[in-house]
């Protein structure tokens, strides 16, 4: 599994692009950038099975309507977080102001499924408490994880925004404890990490 990984837009997001052999790529967080996020698809032969979104805050999605545009594939979202991710709600001036809904076809994510894109096969993992809607994808082929804002390099997400919840991210955490400590992760922010090394560093994640 290939991984490339793009700090994107005012919030420096990660927005990350993922593929195997088949050269069909899933592109998680498609957060700011477009151009960027196009020239890199270009680059390594690319085309597009499917756009993840950790959740719906504006700076994971604003991106999508177009890079979707040119790459035209389903984006998969949680139900929750679909709601307000392409409204006016999620508008943030000066720095987004663009919150167009994809053209595209959507998928709707829960915790527990399991699917395959691209030849490459993840389980969605509910994590709300940073968003409602919040998951992380977790590829155990390759012990990679996606975590969005859910758990970061030494911190966690806040859940002081709308429709935060601090009892429910600590019970999200719980879940991510149980992966394999040797599991990479890659957040919605900031630099890759290890759960092993999460367990050392970061006072939020309690060995299970
Ligand atoms: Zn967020
Ligand atoms: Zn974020």
């Amino acid at each position: 599994m290939n991984i490339e990984c793009l700090t994107v837009g005012p919030f420096q997001s990660g927005c990350y692009i993922v593929w195997g052999p088949e050269r069909h790529a899933l592109v998680i967080d498609p957060g700011a950038d477009a151009q960027a996020i196009l020239a890199c698809l270009d680059a390594h032969g690319l085309d597009t099975a499917c756009y993840l979104l950790t959740h719906g805050h504006i700076d994971h999605v604003s991106a999508l309507a177009e890079v979707s545009a040119k790459h035209p594939a389903p984006y998969a979202i949680h139900a929750l977080d679909l709601k307000w991710a392409f409204g006016p709600l999620n508008r943030l001036p000066p720095y987004y102001s663009d919150t167009r809904r994809p053209a595209g076809a959507f998928r709707t994510l829960a915790d527990g499924q399991t699917w395959t894109d691209g030849g490459m096969s993840y389980a969605v993992i509910g994590t709300p408490g940073h968003s409602p809607g919040g998951v992380c994808f977790y590829f155990p082929a390759d012990r990679v994880l996606f975590s969005g804002d859910t758990l970061f390099q030494g911190t966690v997400g806040r859940t002081d925004l709308a429709g935060g919840d601090g009892r429910m991210l600590t019970q999200s955490l719980r879940k991510l404890a149980q992966l394999p400590p040797e599991t990479r992760i890659f957040p919605g922010h900031g630099p890759e990490t290890r759960l092993a090394e999460e367990f050392r560093i970061n006072p939020f994640l309690k060995r299970p």
